[in-house]
């Protein structure tokens, strides 16, 4: 078969460092969990006894690489952090069960899932999609991949993030709701996941607002950090 012809050239396929490697991790797809943490769910005014995570997704192009500077996103005057475990897939299925979940896992990273929370609520109060205050530009700034192979699959430690040196988040792995196995088992009912895709896992509570100028420093316990620095 011979290869396709294209009328330009769509660029580099996004991809993020893997630790330790000079082979680069590509990126397929980006899912997300909402409501993963029942504190988390409750300082966004839900019950968690009543709502169950949920899923959405952001372009791959979105991902930034750690230590970067970015421009303060447009269209919002909240952006948000939130410091989330990231799974990276090496294969993937549909209908995966539980038990098998954890074999797509090639490995971790983490990840801020940047959100424009202006947006978020007004979209939710008029019952309108959330697509643009999560899928964004440069909207997933993501440290280097650790492969499960070398720590593992990590079920519990700290999940902090900090903003300009001062501590904001500061929860726990085991807090998770739904945990990585369970995720991939409930979201490839609703898609098919294959390799290159990245599941952001959901973030602790103590979410909150970054300024132009704000250094965002984030680390998981036995997985890695990532940093990203707002533009002033
Ligand atoms: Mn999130």
């Amino acid at each position: 078969m011979s290869e396709a012809e294209f009328l330009f050239s769509l660029g580099p396929r996004p991809s993020v460092p893997i630790e330790g490697q000079s082979r680069r991790f590509p990126v397929r797809r980006i899912y997300c969990v909402g409501l993963n943490y029942a504190a988390h769910a409750r300082e966004m005014g839900k019950d968690p006894t009543k709502e169950r995570p949920f899923f959405f997704s952001k372009p791959a192009d979105a991902v930034v690489e750690s230590g970067a500077t970015i421009p303060y996103a447009s269209m919002t005057h909240n952006l948000h952090y939130e410091i989330e475990l990231v799974a990276a897939l090496h294969s993937g299925g549909a209908d995966i069960s539980r038990d098998r979940a954890l074999e797509h896992v090639f490995g971790y990273a983490a990840g801020i899932d940047l959100t424009r929370r202006d947006l978020q609520k007004a979209a939710r109060d008029e019952g309108k999609p959330w697509d643009l205050a999560k899928g964004f530009d440069q909207s997933a700034p993501l440290g280097a991949i650790r492969p499960a192979a070398e720590i593992g699959h990590p079920r519990a430690g700290r999940i902090a993030l900090s903003v300009n040196g001062a501590i904001r988040q500061n929860g726990d792995l085991s807090d998770m709701i739904l945990d990585t196995a369970g995720i991939i088992a409930e979201l490839s009912r609703y898609v098919r996941l294959a390799a290159g895709d990245l599941i952001f896992t959901g973030t602790p509570e103590g979410v909150g607002p970054l300024k132009p100028g704000d250094v965002a420093d984030a680390e998981i316990e036995g997985v890695g950090a990532v940093r990203v620095a707002m533009a002033a």
